[in-house]
């Protein structure tokens, strides 16, 4: 069986990250890390390949400045073989754009019986890009899974509701994001991050492609503003004289909550 699992590469979120005032998007220019998001979706396909006792898990990336870092990290947790879609012509790509390129990218290389992402990712966090990457490719898309199953060429998952899990099931191949923490993620071990510096990647350009309209030209949307988040009010703090639970039920009435 072969994985496909996209891989984000985010600025350091330990180093404080910058806006650029002139477009409102974070700056990219320095190194990039493996979003951690992402970790848990490479182990999982690591895991699925084991499992299938065959095959292989590839990774795809979109980043600037041809950054490979968090491919790297990825290749040395043992994923075979990378794509690193790096342009110039690519600054200013919304979240469409992005997954108009990842899409195009898989087909390039054949596609896969499974594709992986993360629900939202830890700088960007719209959580779109798998769902509209499944419909450039026509494939099903399976959101929030928390635990897959791969059977007679049909998927099983565990679909994270608020509640519990719903059961889904789709045929393959499909496009599935998985949650945060539902495996662990492997630390690369010293053979395998030494592995990972002759593990093929494969740069290609929005020509390569053919996806044209691309950056700020084919952008949908622009970022109009970006603020601070609001600090948080102080809370109201209710003292028991006796009577402290009648105090809440009327705090609660007067916002309407019960
Ligand atoms: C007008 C505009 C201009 C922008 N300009 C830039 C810019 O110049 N430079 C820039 O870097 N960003 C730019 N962005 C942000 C960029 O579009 C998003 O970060 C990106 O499209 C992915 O969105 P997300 O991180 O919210 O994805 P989410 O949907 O939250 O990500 C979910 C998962 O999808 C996969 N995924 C998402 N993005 C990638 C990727 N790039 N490679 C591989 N897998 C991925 C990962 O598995 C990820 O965990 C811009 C956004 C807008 C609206």
């Amino acid at each position: 069986m072969n994985v496909i699992v996209c891989v984000k590469q985010i600025p350091d979120p330990a180093a404080p990250g910058a806006l650029d005032p002139s477009t409102n998007t974070l700056k990219r220019d320095g190194k990039l890390i493996l979003d951690e998001s992402d970790s848990y979706g490479v182990e999982m396909a690591l895991q699925l390949v084991d499992k299938a006792g065959g095959g292989e898990v590839s990774l795809v990336s979109m980043a600037p400045n041809g950054e490979v870092s968090g491919l790297r990290t990825a290749l040395a947790m043992g994923a075979a073989k990378g794509i690193l879609i790096s342009d110039p012509a690519l600054q200013g790509s919304d979240a469409l754009t992005t997954a108009k390129l990842l899409a195009a990218a898989i087909t390039r290389a054949g596609g896969a019986d499974l594709i992986i992402a993360a629900t939202e990712s830890s700088d960007g966090y719209t959580g779109t890009v798998p769902e509209m990457m499944a419909e450039v490719l026509g494939l099903p898309s399976v959101t929030f899974a928390k635990a897959l199953t791969i059977a007679d060429g049909k998927l099983d998952a565990q679909r994270q509701t608020e509640d519990g899990y719903d059961d889904v099931t789709c045929t393959l191949p499909a496009v599935v994001s998985v949650t945060a923490g539902v495996v662990e993620p492997r630390y690369p071990s010293f053979k395998g991050i030494m592995a990972a510096k002759s593990k093929p990647v494969d740069t290609v350009t929005a020509a390569d492609l053919g996806v044209t309209s691309v950056g700020w030209a084919g952008a949908g949307q622009t970022i109009t503003n970006v603020g601070q988040a609001e600090a948080r009010a102080a809370g109201t703090i209710v003292e028991d004289d006796g009577e402290g639970f009648a105090k809440i039920v009327a705090y609660l009435e007067n916002l309407k909550v019960i």
